[in-house]
C-alpha cells in the first residue's frame, strides 16, 4: 500500500509506501508478543507499543492494513483481539483463545 506525497521543492508527486514513515521502525519486538508471554507482561508491552502509535503519522492506513490483511501482532492501537471483537476476521485471535480458555475454567469452578 502506498500514499502519493507532494514534494514542495520540484512540484511532483511521489509514491511512499506509509511504513516508511512508521514509528515502529526498529520497535517491533513491542509489537508482537513472545512465546509464552504472560498476560500482565503482554498489557505492559501493548501500552508501550500503544504510545508510539498513539503519536504515529500513518496510523490510519496501518490500521486499515492490519484489518484487511488479518494481521498478528499490534497494529494501530489494535491487538488481534480488538480487530476480532470489531467484526474483523484473525485467522486465530490469541486474546480471545486465552479468553475463552479463562472462562471455561472460571464455569468449570462454579459448576
Ligand atoms: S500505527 Fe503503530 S504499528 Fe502502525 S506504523 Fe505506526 S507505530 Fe507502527
Amino acid at each position: 500500500m502506498s500514499t502519493l506525497e507532494h514534494d514542495n521543492n520540484t512540484g511532483q508527486q511521489t509514491n511512499v509506501d506509509w511504513r516508511d514513515h512508521a514509528n515502529c521502525k526498529g520497535r517491533l519486538p513491542l509489537f508482537f508478543a513472545p512465546k509464552a508471554e504472560r498476560p500482565e507482561a503482554r498489557a505492559r508491552r501493548e501500552a508501550k507499543a500503544k504510545r508510539l502509535c498513539d503519536a504515529c503519522s500513518v496510523i490510519a492506513e496501518c490500521r486499515t492494513f492490519a484489518r484487511e490483511n488479518r494481521e498478528y501482532g499490534y497494529w494501530a492501537g489494535e491487538s488481534e483481539e480488538d480487530r476480532h471483537l470489531l467484526g474483523y476476521r484473525v485467522s486465530a485471535p490469541i486474546g480471545v483463545r486465552t479468553r475463552l480458555a479463562r472462562e471455561a475454567a472460571q464455569q468449570k469452578q462454579t459448576a
